[in-house]
């Protein structure tokens, strides 16, 4: 299958999803994921309409985004893996959105590099939803607090929330955990779902879904 149809396909299983659950038609947000990629794969799924991507690696990024932004300036790139402190710079130049705030010191880094770059990023804050050691994310229970500091004491206008739930689990109880988080934070953004769960996130009521492997094939 060509890179064309596999969106195609990702879309109307979207559109499907959203259907089946009460969710209006495009009210979720499809970010294709295109880590490891290089701007030659990625190119046919920004000719084909894609507007919105999402990438693990600020160093990686930098060696092919600039120049697909140079084509087309509309698109819209998510950091979604995580961030060390001394990239922050990199990010905040690059990025439109960090989906992965999960501690204070880099929420006050992204802070300091808005400002001195008078940039303003979309941001999420990542839940380590199954509480699993290897994974980034600010604990559950920690959620609310760190939201809250993340907006009065920093002045971040923090849009949702983002997780990862365990492999080899059922994911819905941790997308219902992570809704019921954001609702308890004031927020109405939900990063969920990958490839291989998107429409059950999108049942539990994700507003954007990262799909890689579905688009771009196995990595
Ligand atoms: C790689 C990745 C995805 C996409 O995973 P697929 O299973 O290929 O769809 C989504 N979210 C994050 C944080 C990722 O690192």
């Amino acid at each position: 299958m060509e890179l064309q149809d596999r969106l195609d396909e990702v879309r109307a299983r979207i559109s499907t999803a959203e259907r089946q659950s009460g969710r209006s038609p495009g009210s979720v947000q499809l970010v294709a994921v295109s880590k490891t990629f290089d701007a030659d794969a990625i190119r046919p799924a920004i000719v084909a309409g894609q507007r919105v991507f999402g990438e693990n690696r600020v160093q990686e990024s930098q060696g092919k985004w600039p120049e697909l932004k140079a084509e087309t300036p509309e698109l819209e790139l998510h950091l979604i893996g995580p961030l060390q402190s001394n990239k922050t710079a990199e990010a905040v130049a690059l990025f439109n959105v960090i989906e992965t705030v999960d501690r204070e010191k880099i929420a006050r880094a992204i802070a300091e590099e808005m400002e001195r770059q008078g940039r303003s990023l979309r941001l999420y804050v990542q839940v380590n939803i199954g509480h699993e050691p290897q994974k980034a994310g600010i604990a559950p229970a920690d959620t609310v607090e760190f939201v809250r500091l993340c907006r009065e004491e920093l002045g971040l206008s923090i849009e949702g929330l983002m997780c990862i739930p365990p492999a080899e689990e059922n994911p819905g109880p941790y997308f219902a955990l992570l809704a019921k988080l954001s609702a308890r934070c004031g927020l109405d953004k939900l990063s969920m779902g990958m490839s291989g769960d998107f429409e059950t996130a999108i049942a539990f009521g994700a507003t954007s879904v990262r799909v890689g492997s579905a688009i771009f094939g196995a990595r």
